[in-house]
């Protein structure tokens, strides 16, 4: 009998637990944004989707080993060297640096062990598309276009009223400002981007120094020399 009404007390008492938390939530201040049409408030360490800059990638493919989903592909046609002097890198060509969105997890691990430093999170949150395939985002494609960053298909200014019936060719200020930012990070260096996918002569060997005259380090002579 007791246990009876043990459970009934129980059952009363999850209840109302649960719905104070309901009610409590009921008057809390609003937190949902209107998006697309009012930015979201981006956290200064937010991990987005990637901003990369080909010119310094050496395709060592460490970033592509680090990765615990294995979504990083990359070719390259020769090995590859960073010129300290640039900071740009030669050699091989840059044929393909994809990440397959659709696995990624955006842990960060990827960017840590870069050795040129040239892999980052972005602040990009957004990669709309229509099928999986346009969640592979081909980095050495959008070098090509001048970009270092993937911008979501509504902000080209896609006509998406047949679509969705909610935009037309506008994109709101906010967006605007955003796509323009981007593309002029980037402008500095499409130069540099476009050699990365083309072979260039790998930057000279660095010759060991002569140690002067008359030190410690004067490579010892064969005796009797
Ligand atoms: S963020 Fe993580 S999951 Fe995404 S590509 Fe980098 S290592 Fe892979
Ligand atoms: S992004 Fe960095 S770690 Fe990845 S292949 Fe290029 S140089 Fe290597």
């Amino acid at each position: 009998m007791s246990t009876y009404f043990r459970n009934i007390y129980s059952t009363i008492r999850t209840v109302l637990i649960g719905m104070h938390i309901t009610l409590r939530y009921c008057f809390a201040k609003t937190i949902c944004v209107q998006y697309p049409d009012v930015a979201p408030t981006i956290q200064p360490r937010f991990r987005g989707f990637h901003w990369f800059e080909v010119q310094k990638c050496i395709a060592c493919d460490q970033c592509a080993k680090a990765c615990p989903v294995d979504c990083i592909y990359i070719e390259k046609t020769a090995a590859r060297k960073l010129d300290k002097a640039s900071g740009v890198a030669m050699g091989g060509a840059m044929v393909r640096y994809a990440i397959d969105y659709s696995k990624c997890m955006f842990c960060g691990l990827c960017t840590s062990p870069c050795p040129t430093e040239c892999i980052h999170m972005g602040n990009l949150h957004d990669l709309s598309g229509y099928d999986r395939e346009s969640m592979i985002v081909e980095f050495v494609e959008l070098a090509k276009q001048g970009l270092q960053t993937p911008q979501p298909a509504w902000m080209h200014g896609v006509n998406r009223t047949n679509q969705l019936g909610a935009y037309g060719e506008q994109i709101p200020e906010w967006a605007a400002q955003t796509k323009v930012a981007w593309e002029e990070s980037a402008r500095p260096h499409r130069e540099v981007m476009l050699k990365a996918m083309t072979e260039q002569k790998p930057p000279p060997k660095p010759k060991p120094a002569k140690p002067a005259a008359g030190t410690d380090e004067t490579p010892p002579t064969k005796a009797g020399s």
